[in-house]
């Protein structure tokens, strides 16, 4: 059989082939492995499975599966790391990557602006385990410099923040960090792994949820957990195959499937992004237009740096608050109101009101979610109708 897996291809090449392994029919698509089990050829082939199973043997759908193997060896070539760990959700490839290295007495340092459920990890749950936890301006690099601490075990930030798209530099919060000796561990989803060049700017560990970008289309949750071979293999897999938060052999076909064709997507995604962001700047409806690839975005000169380019996600804020943002969500008709993000179909929410309701009002001001923040995550829609709906809504104002 021809083999495909090399990692000497270009990007679109290794997405196309990349980890595919072939049954004995030599199938073209990759097969969905749907079985938990691995029948063996005798007794003594189980015992010496279960002493040490090889590089392509299996025992047990949590602990690895044919098709999962595929998708993780696809996403390692296209972040460029070592090895991946597949997980269930996001949240379980955070939950993982976090609690799989912690201890009680450890210290982490994590940027404030957080996805809520990562925020409920670092603020409820491990601290209830005996890890401590300091929050910082992420964006602020005095901010982290002040709380490493020699104790400091890991260092965890989203690398394009949600909402309000603050990009934190990977590179000077790494180079700080490891100077104390601490695991980099950056959740990348926002900057999408087609633009990712975490681990050569010092991420020790990226982490994705794939029911974004990686899917792409609205159908399944997943995550992975990028790292070293002796990360992945020897902190993180003995935690995950031991508490259940491995990926099905279903969700990593589909998501295979979504990695055929991320780097198209995103890219006209972000193409799209950047043109409604300069048709938008300047509205009078709106007070900002907030897009790492406009030159007035705070961090545009790091987003250019870390990424080249402003990604897929879009804000933007309402000057007349609450009630100008409903208006306007309601008279979308292309656009739909959800709160995925990622997707071929275009998305719109209002993050006061459902992402981040449960956060206090003191909070959102300081992270900067005002009630007039709309977030867009801009689909594969032709630009003129995405366009045309945003303005349209916004004249009726
Ligand atoms: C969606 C998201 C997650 C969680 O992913 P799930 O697949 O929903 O569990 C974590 N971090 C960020 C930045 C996200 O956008």
């Amino acid at each position: 059989m021809k083999d495909n897996r090399t990692d000497t291809r270009r990007t679109r090449t290794k997405l196309v082939h990349g980890g595919t392994k072939r049954s004995q029919w030599g199938e073209l698509s990759e097969a969905m492995f749907l079985t938990q089990g691995f029948a063996y050829d005798s007794a003594a082939a189980a015992e010496a499975r279960f002493l040490q199973a090889g590089e392509d043997e299996y025992i047990y759908a949590r602990y690895g599966n044919p098709t999962v193997r595929m998708f993780e060896e696809r996403i390692a070539l296209l972040e460029g790391s070592e090895d991946g760990f597949a997980t269930a959700s996001g949240m379980a490839a955070v939950n993982g990557a976090l609690v799989a290295m912690l201890r009680a007495g450890d210290h982490v340092v994590a940027a404030r602006a957080l996805f809520g459920s990562c925020l409920y990890i670092l603020e409820e749950i491990l601290p209830r385990y005996g890890v401590e936890v300091t929050l910082v301006d992420g964006t602020d690099l005095d901010a982290w410099e002040a709380a490493l601490r020699p104790d400091t075990k890991a260092v965890f930030f989203e690398s394009m923040s949600n909402p309000t798209l603050e990009v934190i530099d990977i590179e000077a919060v790494s180079a700080r960090a490891h100077a104390v000796g601490a695991t980099v561990i950056v959740d990348n989803v926002f900057s999408t792994p087609v633009y990712s060049r975490a681990l050569d700017q010092g991420a020790d560990v990226v982490i994705y949820s794939a029911t974004k970008h990686i899917d792409g289309q609205g159908r399944t949750l997943g995550g992975v957990i990028l790292g070293t071979r002796e990360f992945i293999r020897k902190t993180v897999e003995p935690y995950m195959k031991h508490t259940g938060g491995s990926m099905s052999p279903f969700t990593a076909w589909v998501l295979l499937k979504g990695l055929e064709t991320i780097d198209l997507r995103v890219r006209a995604q972000t193409e799209t992004a950047a043109a409604l962001a300069r048709r938008l700047a300047g509205h009078p409806a709106l007070a900002q237009v907030i897009y790492p690839g406009l030159t007035d975005h705070a961090q545009h000169e790091v987003a250019m740096r870390q990424l080249g380019a402003g990604g897929t996600m879009l804000s933007i804020d309402l000057a007349g608050g609450k009630d100008a943002a409903f208006r306007v969500l309601d008279a979308l008709e292309v656009i739909l109101i959800s709160n995925n993000l990622g997707d071929a179909k275009s998305i719109a929410t209002h993050p006061a009101t459902t992402t981040h309701q449960r956060i206090p009002p003191e909070t959102r001001a300081v992270l900067g979610i005002g009630e007039g923040l709309i977030r867009i995550s801009v689909g594969l829609e032709d630009v003129e109708d995405l366009a045309e709906d945003l303005l349209g809504a916004l004249s009726g104002l």
